[in-house]
C-alpha cells in the first residue's frame, strides 16, 4: 500500500467529513492546567438509582442477548406512553418505533434511509455539530438558512424563501428544539406554522432532533409530530433526560412506511441496541417518566446565573429556555473570531468555552458553553471569565 497516496484510496466523501469541532477543541485545550471545561454537552448527574439498578439486574439475569431489531417490544411500548402521555400522540410500538444507539445512530439510519446523491437537506443554522457529516456521508448537500437575525428562531419565512431557491431539490430539513447550540425553543405557536409550512412541501421530511425535550424551563416541549405526522421522523432519547449519555439509547418515532426503511440501515449498521440499556431504558420510562425535572430545576439556576453575569460583562444572549447551552455573542472590543477568543480564554483565564464555529459559519463570533456541571465550577468559571473579561479588552 502506498502510504503517500493512501488518500486516494478512502471513500470520498469520508475525506470531506472533519471529526467534530466540538471534540478537536475539547481535545486542544484538555492538557491546559487547571482548565474549568464547560465544553460537552453531556449532563454532570448520575443516571437514576432506579434505572442503574435495573440494568444490573439485567446483567445478573443473563438479558445479555440479541434483542429484536427495533428493541424489546416493552421499550416500544414504554416509548409510545411517553410519547402519548407527554406529547399527545399515538405511535405504534410494533411499527412506528425504533429503539437505537443514541439520537446519534438515530439521525444516521433516519438520513441513510432518505437521501439520494445530489439531495439537498436544508439546516438552520447554528447547528448541531452531528448533521452536515451525516447529510456528506449520505451523498447529499447540505443548505444552511442561518437563523442569527431573528434569535435562532426558524421562521416559515426562512423555510419558504429556502425552498423557492433549492425546490425539488430538497429532500429534508434537519430540525432541532430546543436547540443546540442555542437552547432557543418553539412555542405552540411556533411548531403549528411550521408544521403549516412543511405540509405545503409534502415530499420534505423533518426530521425533528427532539433529544432535549425533556429540558424545557417555561411551557412545555412540542413535539412536530403531533402536527406534521406524515412526515416527520421524531429523534429522541435518553441521553439528556435521564443522564445516560454513555448507555447510548435512542428512538425514531415515525409512521410505518418510514420506519420499515430506516429499520433496514439500523439493522446493518448496530443489529440492535444494547439489551442491558433497553432493560434500563423500560425502567426509565415506566417508572421514570419525570426524572428530569429536579435536573431541569438545577440546569435552570445555573442559566439564570450564568445569563445573568455574562449579560452584564456585555455578551449578547438570546435568553435559552432549554437544553443546558448559552449562546453569547462576543463583545466588541475582545478578540471576535471564536477560535481565538476561546483559545486564549483557556490559555489565559483556563476556562473552556466552544468557539460558535463549531457550529457553522453562522456561529462565527459567538461562543458556546454547556452548563451541565457543577455550580462550583461555574461560579468559578464565572470569576476568572469575568477576571479576563475586566484585563483582555484589545480596545
Ligand atoms: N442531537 C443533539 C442536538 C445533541 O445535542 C446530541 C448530544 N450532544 C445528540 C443529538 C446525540 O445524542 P445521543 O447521545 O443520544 O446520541
Amino acid at each position: 500500500m502506498d502510504m503517500t497516496n493512501l488518500h486516494q484510496l478512502f471513500n470520498a466523501q469520508t475525506q470531506e467529513i472533519e471529526i467534530s469541532g466540538i471534540r478537536l477543541f475539547d481535545e486542544k485545550i484538555a492538557s491546559i492546567d487547571g482548565l474549568i471545561k464547560l465544553t460537552l454537552g453531556q449532563p454532570d448527574f448520575p443516571t437514576p438509582q432506579h434505572v442503574k439498578d435495573a440494568g444490573i439486574k439485567a446483567i445478573k439475569n443473563n438479558l445479555s442477548f440479541y434483542t429484536g431489531m427495533a428493541g424489546e417490544l416493552r421499550l416500544r411500548e414504554s416509548v409510545a406512553n411517553f410519547m402519548k402521555v407527554k406529547y399527545n400522540i399515538s405511535y405504534d410500538p410494533q411499527s412506528e418505533i425504533l429503539s437505537t444507539v443514541g439520537a446519534t445512530e438515530a439521525l444516521a439510519a433516519s438520513l441513510l434511509a432518505i437521501l439520494n446523491p445530489g439531495d439537498k437537506v436544508l439546516i438552520p443554522s447554528p447547528f448541531f455539530s452531528l448533521y452536515e457529516p451525516l447529510v456528506i456521508l449520505g451523498k447529499a448537500e447540505p443548505v444552511y438558512i442561518d437563523t442569527t437575525e431573528n434569535d435562532f428562531i426558524l421562521s416559515p419565512e426562512m423555510i419558504q424563501e429556502a425552498m423557492s431557491v433549492h425546490g425539488d431539490k430538497v429532500k429534508a430539513i434537519i430540525l432541532n428544539y430546543p436547540t443546540n447550540p442555542t437552547g432557543v425553543t418553539w412555542n405552540r405557536e411556533e411548531v403549528i406554522a411550521i408544521a403549516d409550512t412543511l405540509k405545503q412541501y409534502p415530499d420534505v421530511f423533518a426530521i425533528s432532533d427532539e433529544i432535549y425535550s425533556e429540558l424545557v424551563y417555561e411551557g412545555s416541549h412540542i413535539s412536530l409530530g403531533e402536527y406534521l405526522f406524515d412526515q416527520t421522523i421524531v429523534i429522541n432519547g435518553l441521553s439528556k433526560s435521564h443522564a445516560m449519555t454513555g448507555w447510548r439509547l435512542g428512538f425514531t418515532l415515525a409512521p410505518k412506511a418510514i420506519t420499515q426503511q430506516i429499520i433496514k440501515v439500523h439493522q446493518y449498521l448496530v443489529t440492535s441496541a444494547s439489551s442491558i440499556t433497553q432493560y434500563a431504558g423500560i425502567e426509565a420510562l415506566e417508572n421514570g417518566m419525570d426524572d428530569a425535572l429536579p435536573m431541569r430545576e438545577e440546569y435552570k439556576k445555573r442559566r439564570d446565573y450564568i445569563y445573568e453575569i455574562m449579560h452584564r460583562l456585555g455578551f449578547e444572549i438570546a435568553k435559552p429556555n432549554g437544553a443546558f447551552y448559552i449562546f453569547a455573542k462576543i463583545p466588541e472590543g475582545y478578540i471576535q473570531n471564536s477560535y481565538d477568543f476561546c483559545y486564549d480564554l483557556a490559555q489565559k483565564a483556563k476556562v473552556g468555552f466552544i468557539p460558535g464555529v463549531a457550529f457553522g459559519e453562522a456561529g462565527e463570533g459567538f461562543i458556546r458553553l454547556s452548563y451541565a456541571s457543577s455550580m462550583a465550577e461555574i461560579e468559578e468559571a464565572m470569576h476568572r471569565l469575568t477576571n479576563y473579561m475586566e484585563q483582555h479588552s484589545v480596545n
